[in-house]
């Protein structure tokens, strides 16, 4: 075999390499709006546990999944790496128990009768499990999240916990150009000025994916979502 030279492209693997070019766009689109930049939370769902090994050797700590019982696969398989992990799907009631057991963060509450459960099932020695509500920002049927009238009875329950630790707003907007995505985004702020008012502990923004998060960083996002354009295309 003819010796080859490697080049950056082959030494680098894609998921690295398209991992330090997205760190490089969110201090750009942060910098251009006047910013802090926001954290990242890798969209990990239908990758394995290897790709989510190799972000977290590149510096990755924050990992997002939709499917319970995938996600408790590839925590077992990692579970000698110092992860934190992000419920980001729609919870069904009977897996309130498990996600609060396994989870750091809740990103999609959006129903009042799941806060017990999930209250019940956390374990004090782990601390609060940090939650996000759910905002259905566009009014779609197709979606989960609560609407924005329902959020401060939400919040209320949520605060009213031991177990929950209430920090923030999260959406998927609508599909759309970027003038409608902007405008969804700077509806969901709004949402989140007014709820950081009433709750202290409120500090969490979680809005901007893959194909929309420089308009979500400019609207002030403080948590991305990001899972294709890190880990390649989902088949
Ligand atoms: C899949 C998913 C993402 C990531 O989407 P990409 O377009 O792959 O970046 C973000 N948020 C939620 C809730 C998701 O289900």
């Amino acid at each position: 075999m003819p010796a080859t030279i490697p080049t950056l492209a082959t030494t680098m693997s894609d998921t690295t390499s398209r991992y330090n070019n997205i760190l490089a766009r969110i201090r750009e689109a942060a910098h251009s709006a006047g910013r802090k930049p926001p954290r990242l939370l890798a969209v990990s769902k239908a990758k394995p546990a290897s790709a989510i090994r190799e972000l977290a050797t590149a510096g990755q700590c924050a990992f997002g999944e939709n499917y319970l019982q995938e996600a408790l696969d590839k925590q077992a398989e990692l579970a000698d790496l110092p992860l934190e992990w992000h419920f980001i799907g729609h919870l069904q009631s009977r897996k309130c128990a498990e996600v609060a057991a396994h989870f750091d963060w809740l990103q999609s509450l959006d129903r009042e009768k799941l806060i017990p459960r999930l209250d019940e099932a956390r374990d004090p020695a782990r601390g609060p499990l940090n939650v996000l509500l759910q905002v259905n920002i566009d009014d779609e049927d197709s979606k989960s999240g609560c609407t924005p009238e329902q959020i401060d009875a939400l919040a209320d329950a949520v605060a009213a916990t031991d177990g929950l630790r209430l920090r923030g707003l999260m959406a998927i907007p609508a599909p759309g150009d970027a003038q409608r995505l902007r405008a969804s985004f700077a509806r969901l702020r709004e949402l989140f000025e007014r709820l950081r008012d009433r709750f202290p502990d409120v500090d969490t923004l979680s809005m901007g994916m893959s194909d929309d998060f420089p308009l979500a960083i400019a609207e002030g996002a403080t948590l991305l979502r990001i899972g294709s354009a890190l880990f390649g295309p989902r088949s």
